[in-house]
């Protein structure tokens, strides 16, 4: 599904110089790699304040706890994402509530969260799924009528640009109080670890995250609130700081991939091929709302599983994101659920799979993995 070695080869003198520099400074932990690269990042992305943390999943809890999200507080997620999200919720034992998402791009409906919202309603956690953002002209809209907090997830979506209806451009992540990201190796930016971090343009909010991540300390061994620890450690900045530059060529390649595989699935019916908030029939150079973190089919022929069978015999790499909906699963489902609520995260998951999606697939690989997908479907 992915070829970090590649990768890894085409600009190993950068990285190795990078880490290197960590090596010869013993800066392990808070030294100025991760400033630079922090720098970086808010340059990127066109926001006042990154900072990093540990992990996604470390982002998207301090998220919350920057917001004085308290425990019975209502936030509203998708159904259909990896379980992370909903993780923290519960955690921090505010009370989670799992909406439907839209058919089209995967991403939370906004009708649904508008269905779900109570009194008791603080956030809301629109998950920028398989690499293009959720409806966040809709959302923002939701969110200001109700006075809810949003934090987008961004873990899949970073690099990816979203355009509002008066055509005003945002990069996914920076669209409302605090997005979070991830660096996993397989992320669009990934590092050699775990990482994570934040985002916002509120100063007060940035200097309180500040603390979290760091024992809640604004001041050293004085504990002002409870935090955590969470750091990206130098190296993992170093990788990150030496990978940001290639970080629009990646995507670019990225969404060349996807167009290949979009033009050789066209005309077959049982395959709809992902969908550009765009609107942009086929995937153009100019498309930058979707950096295909994921490429995405539905088989919608009842065929998916037949599918993955004779992809796997052909040694042809896949993934099932997600195969089960998260209000299904042991560790979160609850009596406030019922599936007449989820009625295209229960079909999406019979019907999904994602494609090698990479840096490094060559036109070979492309062509053999279309062309067998072909065999079998027609
Ligand atoms: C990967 C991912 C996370 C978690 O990130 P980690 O760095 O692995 O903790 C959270 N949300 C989504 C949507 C993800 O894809």
């Amino acid at each position: 599904m992915v070829d970090l070695i590649r990768q890894y080869e085409d600009i190993k003198e950068e990285i190795n110089a990078s880490i290197d520099s960590i090596l010869q400074s013993a800066t392990f932990i808070n030294g100025p790699k991760v400033h630079e690269f922090q720098a970086s990042l808010e340059h990127y992305l066109g926001i006042k304040h990154v900072i990093p943390c540990a992990n996604g999943t470390d982002a998207l809890q301090i998220a919350m706890m920057g917001l004085n999200l308290q425990p019975g507080d209502e936030v509203i997620t998708a159904d259909f994402t990896f379980a992370a999200t909903v993780e923290v919720i519960g955690l921090l034992q505010l009370t989670p509530v799992l909406v439907d998402v839209e058919e089209d791009t995967f991403n939370i409906d906004p009708d649904a969260i508008e269905r779900a919202i109570t009194p008791k309603t603080k956030a809301i956690v629109p998950v920028h799924l398989f690499g293009q953002c959720a409806n966040m002209e809709r959302i923002i809209e939701i969110a200001e009528k109700y006075k809810l907090y949003i934090i987008e997830d961004n873990a899949q979506a970073i690099g990816a640009t979203y355009t509002f209806l008066n055509g005003e451009k945002k990069k996914a992540g920076t669209m409302s109080h605090v997005g979070s990201t991830s660096f996993f190796p397989s992320k669009n930016l990934g590092c050699y670890g775990d990482g994570g971090a934040l985002f916002t343009n509120d100063d007060e909010l940035a200097h309180y995250i500040r603390g979290i991540v760091n024992h809640g300390m604004y001041r050293r061994y004085y504990h002002d609130v409870i935090g955590v620890n969470s750091r990206l450690d130098s190296i993992q900045a170093a990788v990150l700081q030496a990978k940001l530059p290639h970080l629009d060529s990646y995507c670019e390649t990225r969404r060349r991939a996807a167009r290949f595989y979009s033009e050789n699935f066209r005309g077959l019916d049982m395959v709809v091929v992902p969908k550009m908030v765009s609107g942009c029939e086929v995937i153009c150079d100019s498309c930058d709302c979707h950096v295909f973190h994921q490429y995405t089919l539905r088989i919608t022929n009842g065929r998916r599983d037949a599918l993955a069978e004779y992809l796997k015999d052909n040694d042809i790499p896949f993934g099932i994101y997600y195969p089960v909906p998260l209000h299904r699963q042991k560790a979160y489902a609850d009596e406030r659920y019922k599936e007449a609520d989820f009625p295209v995260t229960n079909r999406l998951v019979e019907e999904v799979i994602s494609l090698p999606m990479h840096t490094e697939l060559d036109e070979e690989q492309l062509i053999f993995i279309s062309d067998t997908i072909r065999d079998f479907l027609t």
